[in-house]
């Protein structure tokens, strides 16, 4: 094997880059990815970026010299525009082909839009531009609509509310956050916001956005109201990047579909947001757009790639940052899950709880209590029996309202 092609040049792909190097392999390598920018940090984007409490080079992920000292090819603001499985290699938007003896595809995902999201002053955000762009529309103190309550949706209307704006969160399921953490800690999310004087539309969706003179002004609800806006952010999910592989005969469901070792092909694996793999630790597969997973398994692909033939099965590890608080979470969270609290009180302050699922602890979540969180982790690790929490008290919305 004498070159190995990275194509997504951020968390997933500069990692796999770096481990491959680590691990003593020495032959060519070329990284490519569409942004211009070198590799940065997204965590911060909704976050310190959009605050203005870190100046936008701060989310940058490695210096000019530790990029150098990969001695790969970088090629940075190339898209790549097809994959040929057969003919191992893949061809760049202006049309150069590149060979490869191993591919990691690592382009993780894209945000979905609305009809008119073209709308000026209608904003997504993925990229540091994204970030600049709508940090800049933030100053002149708009009226902000956030369209999605999700982790994205939340951590922008925080933000924006941060700055002392006037801002409105509209999302169709009737609490914030319920996908990943279900309705109880849904409705403990909805609460941290009101009382910080975000305004919650929840359980309503959006029907279009409303412009006039090709700028946003409004957003349609389905209950007929209209909520007036200057500024409108999409936080409506994100699709697989997987566009240019279309045809080129890799399983494409959700995402790349590798087996356990992260290999989509002989020759072939992915990492990070794109690529779905079954779990065995949880026994499920899945597809993961947490920074931390997308660092493990590009370091799991690119191991495994040379020779490795170690299962990734990770026990997957989120945070989010809102207003003063912050979530950790370990393991998964299926949506007949059973949650028990095993720390605190999440009527008044920090709590921990443990989420049950056929049996076993699945997930753990901490709210303002990272100690007692990474030492509950343990009980994900061991597949702690559910049976021995029968008896801690369970979350139930009327405790939390
Ligand atoms: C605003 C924001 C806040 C976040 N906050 C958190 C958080 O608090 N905690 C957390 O755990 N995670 C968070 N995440 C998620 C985390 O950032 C992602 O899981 C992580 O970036 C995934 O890394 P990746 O390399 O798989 O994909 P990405 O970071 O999406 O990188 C993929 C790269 O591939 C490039 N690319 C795509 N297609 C092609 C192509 N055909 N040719 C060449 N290049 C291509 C893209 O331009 C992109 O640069 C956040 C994400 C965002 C956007």
């Amino acid at each position: 094997m004498n070159r190995i092609v990275v194509v997504g040049a951020s968390a997933a792909g500069l990692t796999t880059a770096e481990t491959l190097r680590r691990r003593g392999w020495d032959g060519t390598l070329t990284l490519i990815g569409e942004e211009s920018r070198p590799p940065y940090d997204r965590p911060p984007l909704s976050k310190q970026i959009l605050t203005g409490a870190w100046e936008p080079e701060r989310a940058t992920l490695r210096s000019r010299q530790d990029l150098a000292r990969l001695e790969a090819d970088l090629r940075l603001g190339q898209y790549v525009a097809a994959l040929d499985v057969p003919g191992h290699r893949v061809r760049l938007a202006g049309g150069e082909n590149i060979g490869f003896d191993a591919l990691v595809i690592a382009t993780g995902v894209a945000p979905r839009r609305l009809p008119d999201s073209d709308l000026a002053a209608v904003h997504v955000l993925r990229t540091l531009d994204d970030a600049i762009a709508l940090r800049a529309a933030l100053r002149s103190g708009p009226r902000v609509v956030v369209v999605g309550a999700g982790f994205l949706g939340t951590e922008v209307a925080a933000a924006a509310r941060t700055m002392g704006l006037e801002v409105t969160m509209v999302e169709p399921e009737p609490v914030p956050v319920r996908r990943p953490f279900g309705d109880r800690i849904g409705a403990l999310v909805a609460e941290l916001h009101r009382s910080h004087g975000t305004r919650l539309r929840c359980g309503v969706p959006v029907r279009r956005l409303r412009g006039a003179g090709g700028r946003v002004t409004g957003v349609d609800l389905g209950d007929g109201t209209t909520l007036p806006a200057d500024v409108v952010v999409l936080a409506l999910g994100a699709a697989p990047a997987t566009g240019w592989l279309e045809g080129s005969g890799l399983p494409l469901g959700d995402g790349v579909e590798c087996d356990a070792y992260c290999r989509a092909a002989p020759g072939i694996y992915a990492a990070g947001d794109v690529a779905s793999w079954p779990n065995a630790h949880f026994g499920t597969r899945m597809r993961l757009e947490h920074k931390m997973n997308a660092v493990g398994q590009a370091m799991a692909a690119a191991g495994n790639l040379l020779g490795d033939a170690t299962p990734f099965a990770p026990v997957p590890y989120f945070w989010t940052d809102q207003y003063d608080t912050r979530i950790q979470a370990y393991g998964i969270f299926p949506p007949d899950a059973e949650m028990r609290i095993l720390y605190g009180d999440p009527s008044n302050g920090p709590f921990a709880a443990a989420y049950g699922h056929h049996g076993r602890v699945v997930g753990v979540l901490g709210w303002n209590a990272p100690r007692q969180v990474r030492t509950l982790r343990r009980l994900v690790v061991d597949r702690t029996s559910w049976a021995a929490f029968a008896a801690t008290p369970a979350l139930s919305p009327a405790t939390v309202n």
